[in-house]
């Protein structure tokens, strides 16, 4: 039988090759198996009819049924417009077309009774509905009325492609592809009870019972989440087998001395639970990968620390990657003081080390003498090579891409062990879908004797109790920290806030020394006016989200975030987390206006509510779905998923990983006849897509 993967949608009935190519372009829909698994993503009640007078600002797709009252052409070229009113008893809508005009002028009768379908939208105070379905009250509806609403484009819709046509074309696909082959073998669907994928496809597109519609998501979004994983987890499993390590058993000096003269304050439990997981991967002879969450502030740049210097107690050296330069250098500021006195060999690279240094750093490097290199980027470069490199520290890993992190363990010719550190933690079923079996480790305890930092939403009515607020800290001789966002696409609008920020602060607080940053200055420059303020010599330190990493000023107690509905929530954890360092009570004021969306202001709500990283992490994931979240994506790497939602599907996350755990205990290479189902459809769907096990 030919797969559904194989026919083109230019065959389909009604389709032709100008709408195949439309497709393809807006919707990558380019076979029967495509359009297929193009699903609705949400239903709605085609038994329930909306009157026009119950339509509120929260009402999605409605149907109304009415007639036209008036219809009329407005303006000329290219604004041209027809406008008709349509009209129920219980009020009247405008309906706007923009386009095909002639046609619609033609075809609908005023006077007659017509079923819209839309989304009305608030437009001059008033509800219209632009470009709606306009069918015959006479048709077709589902046994249980609920039809699906298809993701859509406006060039779709231009064109005149409708949500109706879309659906005839399903169900057309649908009823010529008679018997849809199964694509998981039944020693996996049995199990669980999983649906055939024919009755899958069949439900999702015409439900005949929300209940049915329910086992067709199930097994729909099983499946998908499965063979992302079983990818994954195939590869890496290999891999894992076949990448020999260091074997780090001993416990030498360095550490010992570090332990036990160095260390100003005792481990947290947490601490301790991390460097015994991470030691014994280090002591497997594989190489280890393993990602550290741990809040802002739970102390993982000391446990980076322990465990570079059990690398270096078993004749190896240790670098450590930062995302900016003065993430880098403040990195090196604590390493220096922590492991200097103790013999330690600890230098600094980034962008703007002077060539002499330059020069000496990679002699000693080359000679074994240099033991810890901390830097930016700039560690990546083909020229930085060590004598044995053992160990590589990678902090906030979501700034970083995926090839990136690969450079840096080509180094050797043993792969290095790899810790990749992150405050932005990733929720666990993103861990487990994107990174498969890497190894995590998490930092739950902050160290004792912090207070939780008090978050505040407030508004423009109360900036002068804000300021006094300020004022308060100030005067207790703490530092602040006043954040503007950057503005995407107007570096100049938001250079401009931040100056006229800075002016009004200084002109409030003519007393106190204000620094400021953003991202445009000169690195010189920037380092000053950041020492300004890190040495206690300014109060205030004005800045755009240049200081979201790292930077620390445990006197600081007082955080104010402008325009704060302009960050996403990890970055408002982030930068809140610059504040809440030392003993004191800190504040963190989230400044924005009154006029919010639901989400604002649910996302700002979020922040008000919690400390806590992890649920913050899992409310943005909830909020914005996972694009943003990880750097494998912000690295270009497409995943996309078509019915499966991390955020609210960990349940099925969690019965997929049992699954493909299952398959590959039993055959880890897919050999098995019963596991052939399996093997061809991982080369389909994967044939061209990245090597996901490369991800450290
Ligand atoms: P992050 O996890 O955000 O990188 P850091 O490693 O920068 O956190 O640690 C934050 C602060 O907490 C530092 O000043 C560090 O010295 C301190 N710290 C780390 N571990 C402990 C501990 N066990 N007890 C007390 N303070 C600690
Ligand atoms: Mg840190």
């Amino acid at each position: 039988m030919k797969s559904l993967r194989d026919i083109d949608i230019k065959y389909l009935k009604g389709v032709g090759p100008k709408r195949a190519e439309l497709l393809a372009k807006e919707l990558d829909i380019r076979t029967y198996h495509d359009l297929l698994h193009h699903f609705p993503t949400r239903y709605i009640d085609r038994s329930r009819i909306y009157r026009i007078a119950e339509i509120s600002s929260d009402t999605a797709y409605v149907q109304i049924k009415g007639r036209f009252v008036s219809m009329a052409v407005n303006g000329e070229g290219a604004k041209m417009r027809l406008v008709a009113l349509f009209s129920d008893g219980s009020g009247t809508i405008e309906v706007v077309w923009f386009r095909r005009i002639k046609e619609i002028r033609q075809t609908y009768i005023a006077g007659k009774e017509y079923v819209l379908f839309g989304k009305p939208e608030l437009f001059n105070g008033r509800f219209n509905m632009v470009h709606p379905e306009v069918e015959s009250p006479s048709a077709t509806v589902t046994p249980t009325g609920m039809r699906g609403v298809y993701p859509m484009t406006e060039q779709l819709r231009n064109r005149g492609i409708t949500q109706r046509q879309m659906f005839q074309w399903i169900q057309t696909a649908l009823s010529q592809s008679t018997a849809v082959a199964e694509t998981l073998p039944a020693h996996v669907t049995k199990p669980l009870s999983l649906i055939s994928l024919g009755e899958a496809l069949k439900q999702i597109h015409l439900p005949e019972s929300p209940s049915l519609l329910n086992k067709a998501r199930l097994r729909l979004k099983f499946e998908e989440l499965f063979y992302i994983q079983l990818n994954i987890q195939k590869n890496t499993r290999s891999k894992h087998n076949a990448t020999p390590g260091f074997r780090f058993n001993r416990i030498g000096e360095y550490f010992n001395r570090f332990y036990f003269e160095q260390l100003p304050f005792s481990l947290t439990k947490a601490q301790q639970r991390v460097i015994k997981e991470i030691r014994a991967d280090m002591c497997t002879g594989k190489q280890m990968n393993r990602l550290l969450q741990g809040d802002v502030g739970s102390g993982k740049t000391l446990v980076a620390l322990l465990c570079m210097l059990i690398a270096l107690d078993n004749g190896t050296q240790a670098c450590i990657m930062a995302p900016t330069e003065i993430l880098a250098s403040q990195h090196f500021e604590t390493l220096y003081s922590l492991a200097a006195p103790i013999g330690i060999n600890i230098k600094l690279l980034t962008g703007s080390t002077k060539k002499a240094e330059r020069d000496t750093i990679h002699s000693q490097l080359d000679n074994g003498s240099l033991h810890i290199l901390v830097g930016t980027h700039a560690l990546l470069e083909d020229n930085v090579t060590f004598k044995n490199l053992g160990f590589v520290v990678i902090d906030e890993q979501h700034r970083f891409g995926v090839a990136q992190r690969a450079r840096l363990w080509k180094k050797n010719s043993v792969a290095p062990h790899v810790l990749v550190m992150t405050a932005t933690p990733i929720p666990r079923t993103l861990a487990m879908t994107v990174y498969g079996n890497l190894s995590v480790s998490v930092i739950d305890q902050l160290p004792p004797g912090r207070k939780p930092v008090t978050t505040q939403l407030c508004f423009d009515e109360n900036r002068q109790e804000v300021y006094r607020s300020l004022g308060r800290q100030l005067k207790q001789g703490r530092q602040a920290y006043i954040v503007y966002p950057l503005i995407q696409d107007n570096e100049k609008l938001a250079l401009k806030s931040l100056e006229d920020g800075y002016q009004t602060i200084c002109e409030i607080f003519p007393n106190y020394r204000v620094a400021y940053v953003h991202g445009k200055m000169k690195p010189a420059e920037k380092d000053y006016q950041m020492h300004l303020f890190a040495s206690g010599k300014a109060s205030i330190l004005v800045a755009t989200t240049v200081i979201e990493v790292g930077v620390n000023v445990p006197n600081a107690t007082i955080m104010i975030i402008e325009n704060a509905e302009r960050f996403g929530l990890s970055q408002l954890h982030q930068l809140r987390g610059r504040v809440g360092r030392g003993a004191d009570q800190s504040y963190c004021i989230l400044m924005s206006n009154r006029k919010q969306t639901k989400e604002t202001r649910q996302r700002l709500e979020v922040m008000t509510s919690t400390n806590d990283g992890f649920i913050v992490a899992e409310a943005d994931l909830k909020l914005r779905g996972p694009g943003d979240l990880d750097g494998t994506m912000q690295s270009g790497i497409a995943f996309d998923l078509r019915i499966a939602n991390l955020a609210t599907d960990s349940q099925i996350v969690q019965l997929a990983h049992d699954a493909v755990d299952k398959v590959l205990d039993s055959d880890p290479s897919l050999t098995n006849s019963e596991n052939s189902i399996l093997r061809i459809q991982l080369e389909s769907i994967y044939n061209k897509t990245v090597d996901w096990s490369k991800i450290s």
